[in-house]
């Protein structure tokens, strides 16, 4: 997609942009030109900029960092209405069976559009502008979106042998095909994906079914893989083999464009080594797996090559639609694991500087093992620039010529920035929600009002969506009861 030679509809001249520059980051002035959804083009000097027809709207912008916003690689928006809801002895067996069926058999298409209005917004509040959502009824998702200005990648949930959508499977199919094929999305920034539910709830036929859509449009595949002991256990009954293995076996990974595997935590050695070598990115999503389940091993992931990006995946599980909120959790993975390390376990039994010594030791073994976590850039690649170059219709998570016009500015002036000596840093470890100015979303300013968080919040738009979905909440309990 590449649209500059359209005409120039906004130029930003900006003190300091978050630029790429090969692997890294740089911060330096920029001038931004956007031609409609897209950024036509970025000139380090503001001399070499072109003069500007007389009705583009030029802004300057001051003691601020422009940035890309933030995408987040796997969402379920509608699933903000779950938030608090479960009970903690759910998570000991299988939670989305046995608490999220129970409900969402009972969800209607408004609700769903109402669900996802407010956890749009709420996502927009801490810098997300696109986000990879996964659900049942596509349309009332999509349009969703487009009632907040939120751009996405629409997944419509797609299964065959369990799982609330099975009824609606030929439906969901129908429907990912128009969204492929609107001739809307670049204006509207509602893209789609083929959204398989997960490896036990997709039958190795229903693979086959898909495989020559994702080659005729160029479907993405966002799929659950290897997320619970149930899908482990039945897929090794159903098909004879674990969860990675039998996607990989089906020839999807090879045909579709690009491949967005979401949690992985039971993927084997054989079978990262495997993904590694084709177009697929893995999905961390570090408070959902707190609480779902436990973390997959990065490290391993890290090891075979494997692509991964950060997502939230589902405010019932931990209760933030936050991508800053999850590269600051993977960033302090670097040396979780010394507290269970077997040098660490053998101090606190036996005690003594010599065995202190030996932890502290192991800590920094363990600190190297994830050395590239301690990259600014890298971490905070894993909510721009990597989840932005996965789907084959568009570019995002970064400031450049062809990708879309999707951008956070941040008041670097705030006192979660002081005193900004390394603003990169600053997104990585702190708590900069509060800090955000203004954010552009497909080439059009969120908010009319300067501080995106507490516009949102004091906005008729949320009073009326919060409203409506309050009512739709309770009356979806009431039914599910
Ligand atoms: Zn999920």
């Amino acid at each position: 997609m590449q649209s500059a030679r359209k005409p120039i509809t906004h130029r930003l001249i900006c003190d300091n942009v978050a630029l790429p520059s090969r692997d890294t980051l740089i911060i330096e002035p920029a001038t931004i030109d956007i031609a409609g959804s897209v950024i036509a083009a970025v000139y380090r000097n503001e001399a070499t900029a072109p003069p500007l027809a007389p009705h583009v709207i030029c802004e300057r912008l001051h003691s601020v960092l422009v940035t890309p916003s933030y995408v987040d690689a796997h969402t379920h928006l509608a699933l903000t209405c779950l938030r608090g809801l479960g009970r903690d002895g759910a998570a000991d067996a299988n939670l989305v069976e046995t608490f999220f069926y129970k409900i969402e058999q009972h969800m209607t298409p408004d609700d769903i559009r109402a669900f996802v209005r407010v956890g749009g917004l709420e996502a927009m509040m801490s810098g997300t502008g696109l986000v990879w959502d996964h659900y049942y009824f596509p349309e009332a998702i999509a349009d969703g979106l487009r009632d907040i200005g939120l751009a996405g990648v629409v997944a419509p949930t797609v299964q065959d042998r369990g799982g609330p959508g099975v009824a609606a499977l030929d439906a969901n199919i129908d429907a990912t095909i128009a969204l492929a094929t609107s001739s809307t999305s670049e204006n509207d920034g509602v893209f789609s994906a083929l959204g398989l539910h997960a490896t036990d709830t997709v039958s190795p036929e229903l693979l086959q079914r898909c495989i020559p859509l994702t080659e005729k449009y160029n479907l993405p595949v966002h799929c659950h893989v290897a997320q619970s002991l149930d899908e482990v256990e039945r897929v090794h009954r159903l098909d004879g083999c674990s969860p990675g293995t039998q996607l990989i076996r089906s020839g999807i990974l090879d045909s579709a464009p690009h491949s967005l595997l979401v949690h992985g935590i039971f993927l084997t050695d054989d079978e990262l080594e495997a993904l590694g070598q084709r177009k697929v990115t893995l999905a961390l999503c570090p408070h959902s797996k707190q609480i779902f389940a436990y973390l997959p091993d990065l490290k391993r992931w890290m090891t075979h090559d494997v692509q991964w990006v950060v997502g939230t995946d589902c405010a019932a599980s931990n209760d933030a639609w936050s991508v800053p909120r999850e590269l600051r959790f993977i960033a302090g993975m670097r040396a979780m694991s010394a507290t269970w390390s077997a040098a660490h376990q053998n101090y606190l039994s036996k005690g003594g500087p010599a065995l202190a010594k030996a932890a502290w030791k192991e800590r920094g073994r363990l600190r190297n093992a994830l050395a590239p976590l301690g990259s600014d850039t890298y971490v905070l690649d894993k909510g721009w620039r990597v989840p932005g170059a996965m789907h084959p219709a568009f570019r995002a998570g970064e400031v450049s010529e062809g990708s879309l016009a999707s951008l956070a500015v941040w008041d670097t002036t705030h006192p979660s920035f002081w005193p900004n000596e390394n603003a990169l840093r600053t997104l990585v470890w702190g708590r900069t929600d509060g800090a955000l100015k203004r954010m552009m979303i497909n080439g059009s300013w969120s908010t009319s009002e300067d501080y995106v968080g507490q516009a949102i919040a004091q906005s008729d738009m949320w009073k009326e969506f919060s409203t409506e979905a309050s009512e739709r909440l309770a009356m979806l309990m009431k039914r599910a009861s």
